[in-house]
């Protein structure tokens, strides 16, 4: 049994988001039903809806940074009840039982983790769409608790900005005596600033956008360096544990390596693809570098990373949008300008029924 929902999707490749129906699975006996508040925005839902990584299907409802309502609970349910309000990231199902998935390491279930969109349900093989919608169904081991104290709006990013950036840095031990740079002010580099320094860290940002500079020591920036300065760049030279590169595009990252200290890792997150200029192996084999990467993050360490924040009074920088803008949105933000989340407000999607 299925149910009809409202949500806005690409029906082709590069196509405007328009109003479209599609349907959902009726509630399983361990799913929570979740009518959505704010959905973000995330440089991903872009990538997928221009077809960038060459695996989306269409119709595709993006949105995977999504905090809701709680509506209706299945008779399995212990987790959630109606009323409650609960967040779902990236991830909405897994095979459950492989190693990674019994270690809270979800993301890099054995068999493949469900996608919150442009995904098939393990169970029942419907097509998975995205929080740019009225309603969604998850099973409640993929939902999270939002505790209170932080704004719903702005905690919607931290479902996968918040919790893509928190990951590498609890990997890489990022602590008091750290020193961070995060390359991109956007969506993931803003989190990645406010995470790294409630952990204590001293940050720098990269970043091309000088006029960007204010609002990053706002954000908790100790210091920017513009990428673009050859003069800046070469007096930050060895000084980074890690740098979380943010990028979206293609770009080069042997100026980057030389800014790593003695065993120094650069964990890529932002770009998919061929690395291009290549990296040089002397930018690694001299100093004992790391090129690395990390993938969004498991549902212990959402809940963790969604605590951690409640109570360090951090979350996202957020330009509250009409789900009708999202083309104008999208526009914005392959300009970077975007400051530093778009975050759908869902109830205007009523303007379309
Ligand atoms: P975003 O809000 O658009 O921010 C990206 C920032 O990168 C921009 O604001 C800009 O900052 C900088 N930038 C953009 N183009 C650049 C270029 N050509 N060269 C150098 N810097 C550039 O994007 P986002 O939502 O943070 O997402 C960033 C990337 O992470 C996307 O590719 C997204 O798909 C990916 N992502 C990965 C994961 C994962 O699991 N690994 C999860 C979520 C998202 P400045 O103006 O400061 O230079
Ligand atoms: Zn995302």
């Amino acid at each position: 049994m299925t149910i009809k929902v409202l949500g806005y999707g690409a029906t082709k490749v590069k196509a405007n988001l328009a109003p479209l129906h599609f349907q959902r699975r009726e509630v399983r006996a361990d799913d929570v039903e979740i009518e959505i508040l704010y959905c973000g925005v995330c440089h991903s839902d872009l990538h997928q809806v221009e077809n960038d990584w060459g695996m989306s299907h269409y119709p595709l409802v993006p949105g995977h940074e999504i905090i809701g309502k709680v509506v209706k609970v299945g008779n399995k349910v212990t987790k959630f009840k109606v009323g409650d309000i609960a967040g779902v990231g990236c991830i909405v199902d897994s095979c459950r039982h492989c190693s990674p998935c019994e270690h809270g390491l979800e993301q890099y279930c054995e068999a493949g983790f469900t996608e919150t969109y442009n995904g098939v349900d393990p169970h029942d093989h419907l097509p998975t769409y995205g929080g740019y919608s009225e309603r969604i169904i998850v099973a409640d081991r993929f939902a999270l608790k939002i505790p209170k104290g932080i704004p719903l709006e702005g905690a919607a990013p931290l479902l996968c900005a918040g919790i893509t950036t928190w990951s590498p840095l609890k990997h890489w031990q990022v602590g008091k005596n750290s020193r961070v740079a995060v390359v991109g002010l956007g969506g993931l580099g803003h989190m990645a600033i406010k995470l790294a320094k409630g952990l204590g860290a001293e940050v720098t940002l990269f970043t091309r956008s000088q006029n960007k500079s204010k609002d990053a020591i706002r954000l908790g920036a100790d210091h920017i360096v513009l990428s673009t300065d050859e003069a800046q760049m070469q007096a930050v030279k060895g000084k980074f544990d890690v740098i979380i590169d943010t990028v979206p595009n293609v770009h080069d990252i042997n100026p980057y390596l030389a800014t790593l200290s003695l065993n120094g890792t650069i964990v890529l997150v932002g770009y998919l693809g061929p690395l291009d200029p290549f990296v040089h192996s002397f930018n690694l084999i001299s100093g004992r570098k790391t090129v690395a990467g990390s993938m969004i993050g498991g549902i212990p360490e959402t809940q963790e990373m969604l605590d951690f924040c409640a109570e360090h009074g951090i979350s996202s920088d957020v330009e509250v949008i009409n789900i009708q803008y999202i083309n104008q949105a999208f526009a914005r933000m392959k300009k970077s300008d975007v400051k530093y989340r778009f975050v759908i407000d869902m109830q205007s999607l009523k303007q379309d029924k």
